[in-house]
């Protein structure tokens, strides 16, 4: 897809500032620092709209940006940080959970683990919701560039298994950094945006 304009819209605490022009929104969700902010920039090919963050844990709501006029990118709270009180972890939890279940507008899941280890505790229990809950879902594995390409297909099995996905279960390895995966990320987007 060619990305003519985005911009960040808001961070949104409540459901009530959830846009409410019906736009398809696309979600992404990984522990902190897996590089989510990096992906939305170098899908758009901007080098600062989602702020690449060095405090992980610190996005503790949903943050919108908005793509020409076709979609939403709908940014994550990072799960799995361990500094915050568990009342807080519980509070998110609860709020990305309503949202995953009840927003009409959610066309897809990009689930982002990094390529380097092997799926968190974490990691397994988000995939594991995802799927029981029939959401439509893609796994990004993320810093590809990281690995050498000897060996690339021995962390892709290692995640793919990890994870317990299935042939024709979505599955996009990606850098930020060289920009690989990203043509076929947009082509999974588009589709499920239906733009
Ligand atoms: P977020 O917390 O999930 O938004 O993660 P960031 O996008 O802020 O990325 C965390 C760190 O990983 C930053 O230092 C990024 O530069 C780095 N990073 C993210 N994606 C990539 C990638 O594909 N390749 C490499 N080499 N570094 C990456």
């Amino acid at each position: 897809m060619k990305v003519n304009q985005s911009e960040f819209i808001i961070s949104a605490v409540r459901p009530e500032q959830y846009p409410d022009d019906g736009l398809p929104e696309i979600a992404l969700a990984g522990r902190s620092n897996v590089g989510k902010s990096s992906l939305i920039n170098r899908l758009i090919s901007r080098k600062n709209l989602a702020r690449t963050s060095s405090t992980p844990g610190k996005t503790q709501q949903l943050n919108y940006y908005k793509i020409n006029q076709d979609l939403y990118f709908v940014d994550f709270p990072g799960y799995g940080y361990a500094k915050v009180s568990k009342e807080q972890r519980f509070a998110w939890g609860k709020m990305m959970e309503k949202y995953l279940l009840q927003r009409k507008e959610l066309k897809l899941v990009m689930q982002m683990v990094d390529i380097r280890h092997e799926p968190s505790k974490d990691d397994k229990m988000m995939n594991e919701w995802l799927r029981h809950h029939g959401l439509p879902l893609v796994v990004v594995a993320t810093k590809l560039d990281k690995i050498p390409k000897t060996r690339r297909p021995k962390h892709i099995k290692i995640i793919k298994e990890g994870l317990g996905l299935r042939s024709g279960d979505l599955f996009v390895a990606f850098s930020s950094e060289e920009g690989i995966g990203k043509d076929e990320l947009w082509e999974i987007i588009s589709r499920h945006a239906a733009v």
